[in-house]
């Protein structure tokens, strides 16, 4: 039916599997057992909680073959990468149960007048998250598990092309030991979506919203959440620029550059996006770079060498292509790929454009698949202006001799993290998180947990 919510191979474009959509009634049942359950929970000592995220850490680790196959069915990752992504949120998880009741103590504060004051982070409440596709583990793992350590509970708003995963991370983390319902996928039809997720938004029993997606998806529910007055967080997208200096190792670049734009099949926020190289090092960096690409493996994400897998929806795929088409159409020089590959998968040559810049699509606009744009810069002072001429402002890469010299720049360009010599990372030790429109608040480190408790004063006279 037209609210089955179908899920697609997108190696194979074969249809996977196809559920029925909730009704209201369904959404609403949902809503108030998990409402019961965050309540619960958020009665549970924080050690407690914490230590089923050591639970969690290992059933994930568990399941990792198991998740990671699903993952690669359902949107098309290298399985490597597919691995990679549950034992990171594993790691996430061991984090958080270490750290999570330090961040979360109560911290005692000197006040003349008061025989005790301090500050405590009590839980939320019920978050409904709206999380993607492209990390379908980690995106949930890295909000849910400071979340659900905080004390709340956790409505899951799955993108439809990875219903399976999230299915399985429900369960995942009954199987770690938290309570039934304080996790609750909700299967909602895709065109059902936007008017479902702003009724849970203005709903009483929901505390919060957090949304991992594009900065459209995220305008509607950052709308949402100020009508309702309530507290968001978004994960936007990003055009990160990779920003390579006259005195850089240029081959070190160039190799790290393959790696930063073609992981995870170029579907990461956080991928490099546009490679603003110094004109005396741009020959020898381009036909580095362009070797690199060249080698690269695209094939059936589930062989253990390759590197680059389908695109994750054809749509996703026919939005690459017209960036390549309208970026040449306006003054961009192809230098490899440019074309869907052959076949029944949303397969996409890895493609690197030259000669790109403001006001051409592969430049302006977040390029979500194997695309790189490359710019060249005249000195330090046009790199800067060419890295903050996007409405982005997520990561940045420099790459440079001097790492002084590479702080000095990243002081001067508008992004949520700056990486010297080194690829732009989560890490759950670090706060992360965009500037402008790549959207607004922290996830993971202290920041990252902190963000869905109340910060109470206590004032004891
Ligand atoms: P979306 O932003 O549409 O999807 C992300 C999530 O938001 C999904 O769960 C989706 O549900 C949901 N969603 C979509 N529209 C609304 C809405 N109006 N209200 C509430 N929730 C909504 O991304 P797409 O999958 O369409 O990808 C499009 C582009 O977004 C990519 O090309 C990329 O540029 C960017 N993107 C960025 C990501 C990041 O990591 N920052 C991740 C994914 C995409 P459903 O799937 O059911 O539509």
């Amino acid at each position: 039916s037209d609210t089955a919510i179908k899920v697609v191979n997108p190696a194979t474009g074969r249809l996977i599997s196809a559920v029925e959509g909730w009704g209201a009634e369904r959404v609403e049942a949902a809503v108030a057992r998990a409402r019961t359950a965050s309540r619960a929970w958020a009665l549970v000592p924080v050690a407690e909680r914490a230590a089923r995220a050591a639970r969690l850490a290992r059933a994930l680790r568990e399941r990792r073959g198991a998740l990671a196959s699903l993952v690669v069915a359902e949107m098309g990752k290298p399985v490597r990468e597919a691995e990679g992504e549950v034992e990171k949120s594993a790691l996430t998880a061991e984090y958080y149960a270490r750290q999570g009741p330090a961040i979360l103590a109560d911290q005692h504060i000197e006040v003349d007048a008061a025989e005790a004051a301090w500050v405590s982070h009590e839980p939320l409440g019920l978050v409904l998250a709206v999380m993607p596709w492209n990390f379908p583990v980690w995106q949930v793992m890295r909000f849910a598990i400071p979340s659900l350590v905080a004390g709340n509970g956790v409505l899951l708003k799955h993108a439809s092309n990875v219903t399976g995963s999230a299915l399985a991370l429900q369960d995942l983390f009954v199987a770690a030991g938290f309570p039934e319902h304080l996790v609750t996928a909700l299967l909602i039809a895709d065109r059902e979506v936007p008017e479902v997720t702003a009724r849970l938004i203005e709903d009483d029993r929901v505390a919060a919203v957090t949304l991992t997606g594009s900065d459209r998806a995220g305008a509607a529910v950052g709308s949402a959440a100020g009508r309702a007055a309530k507290k968001s967080v978004l994960e936007l997208g990003g055009s990160d620029a990779f920003v390579v200096l006259d005195d850089a190792d240029v081959g070190a670049a160039a190799a790290a550059a393959v790696k930063a734009r073609f992981a995870n099949s170029g579907q990461s926020c956080v991928c490099a996006k546009r490679f603003i190289v110094s004109a005396s090092v741009a020959d020898a960096f381009t036909s580095a770079f362009v070797a690199g690409v060249e080698a690269l493996r695209v094939g059936d994400p589930r062989e253990p060498d390759t590197q680059v897998g389908p695109l994750a929806r054809d749509d996703l795929r026919a939005a690459i292509h017209r960036q390549v088409q309208d970026s040449v159409a306006a003054g961009a020089r192809l230098l490899t790929g440019g074309r869907p590959l052959p076949g029944d998968g949303y397969f996409y040559e890895p493609t690197v454009l030259a000669d790109t810049g403001p006001g051409m699509a592969a430049f302006d606009e977040e390029t979500f698949g194997p695309l790189a744009a490359l710019a060249v810069a005249s000195d330090d002072e046009d790199a800067v202006r060419l890295a903050n001429a996007t409405a982005y402002g997520l990561g940045l890469s420099v790459w440079t001799a001097d790492p002084a010299r590479g702080v000095a720049l990243a002081r001067r360009v508008t992004s949520g993290a700056a990486f010297v010599n080194a690829i732009v990372a989560s890490d759950p030790r670090l706060p992360f998180g965009g500037t402008k429109r790549s959207g607004y608040g922290r996830e993971l480190a202290a920041a990252g947990i902190v963000e869905f408790t109340n910060t109470r004063t206590y004032w004891v006279g």
